[in-house]
């Protein structure tokens, strides 16, 4: 059960080099394949050049160039929002705005399927913390229903969460906190960028406003570059600015990946192509592979493979074949339940999803 860290020689969009051997990666989060576009790579080069590798020190000190305050400013225009925050990570920023909104007084109900962070993020501050199954309404709003007595409460979700591919209802979800005067905090990270006509993430998709809720996500994904924001109204942001501590008491992210982010951001407006090319991704998959595994669309596809041995062997299998998708095992998912998490790009080919598919099924089958 010991963990093992496997490195990579070499990378080239989702080609990679591996002990060796050449293979596709099936496991990023680079949805766009922004991590290598031209635009960032010499965003963040002439960034280095003018501003340095590093920040030099925290926000409030002397690491708060005009760059971080372009990004944002973008990613508030960007989402619609008065107001953002940003981070050097999305974990440091959901444990820093969660902590500045939660004290043991407070209430704080978090889906069961919530990403580590989250549930990180809630155990600081000490808030009464209950969870609730995943993606249920109902048990969300008999929750509040039951527990008034809270000086705050917050409901948190993920947009697209990241092991099961699948959307949290942010419109029911949106209706019972406003219903029961709760707050709903969505952390986007697998979503924002990558999915929606825009870009704008899972509110794009369920149609609610960005501004109706506290809206996280990270840069380290479909942006492709490093970071983490929130945004929200200008008083949530001013709670960051004066109790977040991952916001007060960390070096600031580093000028190159801010540059790049801002770059990025761009890119997702000027080139829409990109984030078609990934749905045809989506679809092609899902075609070939989805009715079988019986899971909605989405960029995330896990195939369920119950033990973890199981989960190894076809994950050792299949990089005999140049295709990399490490095994997904408890505690990272529920006991009983590892995976393949198989991750879409918008650099993957028709051809690359052919090969895959036809290797896992052809595994599939010969298991039963
Ligand atoms: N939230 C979710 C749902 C995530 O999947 C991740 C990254 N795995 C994070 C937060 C953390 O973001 P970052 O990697 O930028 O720290």
């Amino acid at each position: 059960m010991l963990r093992t860290l496997t490195p990579l020689e070499a990378i080239d969009g989702v080609t990679a080099t591996i002990q060796g051997r050449r293979v596709v990666l099936w496991c990023t989060n680079d949805y766009l394949g922004l991590s290598q576009h031209p635009r960032l790579v010499r965003a963040a080069a002439a960034a280095a050049r003018r501003w340095g590798v590093g920040a030099r020190a925290s926000r409030l000190l002397a690491g708060s160039t005009a760059l971080h305050h372009q990004l944002e400013e973008r990613l508030a225009s960007f989402f619609h929002a008065p107001s953002a925050a940003a981070f050097p990570s999305g974990y440091l920023a959901n444990l820093g705005v969660l902590g500045a909104l939660l004290s043991p007084d407070d209430l704080v109900l978090v889906d069961r399927l919530a990403h580590a962070s989250l549930l990180d993020a809630c155990r600081l501050p000490r808030a009464r913390l209950k969870v609730f199954r995943h993606n249920d309404v109902e048990h969300v709003a008999g929750l509040l229903r039951r527990d008034a007595k809270a000086r705050r409460r917050v409901v948190v979700t993920e947009g697209v969460f990241s092991m099961e591919g699948d959307r949290a209802p942010l419109r029911a979800l949106l209706d019972v906190t406003h219903r029961y005067g709760a707050l709903l905090y969505v952390d986007d990270a697998h979503g924002a960028f990558a999915t929606g006509p825009t870009g704008r993430g899972t509110p794009e998709v369920e149609g609610v406003a960005h501004g109706a809720m506290i809206y996280m996500a990270t840069l380290g994904k479909a942006l492709g570059c490093q970071g983490g924001f929130v945004v929200g109204h200008a008083k949530l942001i001013q709670l960051v600015h004066n109790r977040a501590r991952t916001f007060l008491y960390e070096t600031a992210q580093a000028p190159p990946v801010v540059a790049a982010a801002l770059e990025g951001l761009r890119v997702v407006e000027e080139e829409p192509a990109l984030r078609e090319s990934l749905a045809g991704n989506v679809e092609r998959l899902h075609q070939r592979l989805g009715p079988n595994l019986n899971h909605a669309p989405s960029h995330i596809m896990p195939i369920r493979l119950g033990s973890t041995h199981r989960a190894r062997r076809l994950a050792a299998d299949l990089f005999e074949q140049g295709i990399f998708a490490p095994a997904i095992r408890p505690p990272t998912v529920p006991e009983g339940t590892a995976r393949l998490r198989l991750s879409l790009s918008a650099l993957h080919t028709a051809a690359q999803i052919d090969r895959l598919v036809e290797v896992v099924r052809t595994w599939l089958s010969n298991q039963q």
